[in-house]
């Protein structure tokens, strides 16, 4: 049977000349030309000052929030429809993540954001205090999901009054930028106080793992590159002032990194191209709809979402279901989008914010295969299929 994955790393073999590198001259830890290289370039394509390579996005973001001064006990603010790594990190922190509610382009509602601020917590010594636990509430984690961008114009405005930090979680979207608005010409990432990429191995590219903080504050930036070595102040006697991660990227992590960020304006336009063919061949498919990209940004059209509308009589999300096993057993892999963060076993006791839209979004979105190694003949068997197999359940 024809196997089409959802989402898989395109390597060029060239790469492995890199690695070979690697091996023969033994840089193969948190040393290494090729680190330093690879936080130059992807800064560059930034737009940014600097960028500090980690051991991946989760990494990155466990020490942004700890730069930021997320302690035991405060609370930040997070979305519900993310992967769970996004959150991860506030815990790991021990703090307490209040989750919030998606709008339509499934990132953060910031309509949703200012009205608990204004209307639930209330601001005490300049900083803003959830009138429910009467817990400070620190920051908010603003997710770019899946190739679109959070509302960062109004979140950092809201964020601005209220005396919250922001952490763009940009894991999901490096090469998207704005193209109207405030922040025109700016990339995902560098508008908060911190962002982070990931180049996991579904990410538009990949080291393996592997993840990278950037931020405008030079002296932030200096202070994510000692905590995430182990905050070695002498590296003779070894002296250490504070407590400090192995996180520090790998010179093999970047030895991929360096070669696959030169193939990212390839791969968005690999990926812009094959959504454009999905869109016209599913148009009219009865009851499927591809989710369109948000406007007034480039996205690097990460993710392709399809919204799977219910048939009549039928329980939420079952059509959705059937098509998705249905595929699936026929060699296409795809998958709903995420368990919501506030309904996973670890955070049933945490407290979330007007959650509405979400749930009808996590029945009803089905993510199909989006590798930039698709051939156009790929992506018209997959169409052909899910229209195929729509039309019979
Ligand atoms: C991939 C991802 C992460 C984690 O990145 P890793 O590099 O896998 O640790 C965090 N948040 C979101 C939204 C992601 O998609």
């Amino acid at each position: 049977m024809r196997e089409i994955p959802l989402s898989v790393p395109n390597l060029n073999i060239g790469i492995a000349q890199n690695l070979r590198e690697c091996v023969e001259t033994g840089w193969v830890s948190t040393g290494g030309r090729f680190i330093e290289e690879f936080e130059r370039k992807v800064a560059a394509y930034a737009g940014v000052p600097d960028a500090v390579g980690c051991q991946s996005g989760t990494a990155g973001l466990h020490t942004a929030l700890r730069i930021l001064g997320v302690e035991p006990g405060d609370e930040v603010l997070v979305p519900t429809l993310t992967f769970i790594a996004a959150v991860n990190p506030v815990r790991y922190q021990y703090a307490d993540p209040v989750f919030m509610d998606c709008g339509d382009d499934l990132c953060l509602d910031p309509g949703k954001l200012e009205q608990f601020c204004a209307e639930v917590c209330c601001v005490r010594d300049g900083a803003l205090v959830n009138g429910a636990t009467g817990k400070v509430v620190k920051a908010v984690v603003a997710v770019h999901v899946l190739g679109n961008l959070a509302d960062m114009d109004r979140i950092m405005g809201i964020a601005g009054r209220y005396n919250l930090k922001v952490l763009e979680d940009a894991t999901e979207a490096l090469g998207c930028f704005w193209e109207d608005g405030r922040y025109a010409g700016r990339h995902a990432g560098t508008v908060g106080d911190f962002g982070v990429f990931s180049f996991n191995a579904n990410k538009i590219i990949t080291t393996g793992g592997g993840g990278m903080v950037v931020s405008r504050d030079a002296e932030g930036l200096a202070r994510a590159r000692y905590l995430t070595t182990t905050a070695k102040d002498d590296g003779l006697f070894f002296a250490h002032d504070d407590i400090g991660y192995n996180y520090r990227m790998l010179n093999l992590q970047a030895a991929l990194g360096v070669s696959q960020i030169d193939e990212l304006p390839a791969f968005i336009e690999t990926k812009k191209r094959n959504f454009a063919l999905y869109r016209g061949l599913l148009e009219g498919a009865e009851g499927i709809r591809v989710m369109p990209f948000a406007e007034g940004i480039r996205s690097n059209h990460w993710f392709y979402s399809l919204l799977v509308d219910d048939a009549p009589g039928t329980e939420p999300g079952a059509r959705r279901d059937a098509l998705m096993r249905a595929l699936i057993g026929r060699g296409v892999q795809c998958r709903p989008v995420w368990k919501l963060v506030h309904t996973q076993k670890p955070y049933a006791a945490f407290s979330a914010y007007g959650i509405e839209k979400a749930p009808w979004y996590e029945k009803h979105v089905l993510n199909v295969p989006c590798s930039t190694n698709l051939s156009e003949e790929d992506v018209r068997y997959v169409c052909g299929l899910i229209r195929e197999l729509a039309s019979g359940i």
